[in-house]
């Protein structure tokens, strides 16, 4: 299966990770704002950004919401996930279905893969 038909079955798939990252005013860095406050992927204080963004822990949430594992950090999006749309619902919607930042299908599917195996 290609990355881009994997993330769309999967339910705990969000792009964030892929596209975003978020810094709290102490210098930890997480996926997005609604990550669980205790926890984070990553501390500018002892990494930058860019190593932060290709370190092993956010790469193995990549590949978990690849592979449907829901993450304790994200446990805001996946417990309302039968309830409401969720912040990754809209995120997701937003660039699968609107072309949104000019991006195709395929490129898309190219950052996917590409953040895999980087
Ligand atoms: S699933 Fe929710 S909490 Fe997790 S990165 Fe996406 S928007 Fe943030």
């Amino acid at each position: 299966m290609n990355p881009l038909d994997k993330a769309k079955s999967s339910k705990t798939f969000c792009i964030l990770p892929w596209v975003h990252q978020y810094v709290g005013p102490p210098g930890d860095v997480k996926p997005c704002c609604l990550y669980e406050q205790d926890m984070q992927i990553g501390d500018l204080k002892q990494n930058t950004l860019e190593e932060i963004w290709n370190n092993d822990s956010t790469k193995q949430m990549r590949l978990d919401m690849l592979n449907g594992v829901e993450l304790p950090g994200c446990a805001k999006c996946n417990s309302r996930a039968n309830l409401t749309t969720t912040h990754k619902d809209q995120f997701n919607k937003f660039l699968f279905n609107n072309n949104s930042f000019g991006w195709s299908p395929t490129s898309i599917s190219d950052t996917i893969f590409s953040a895999l195996i980087s």
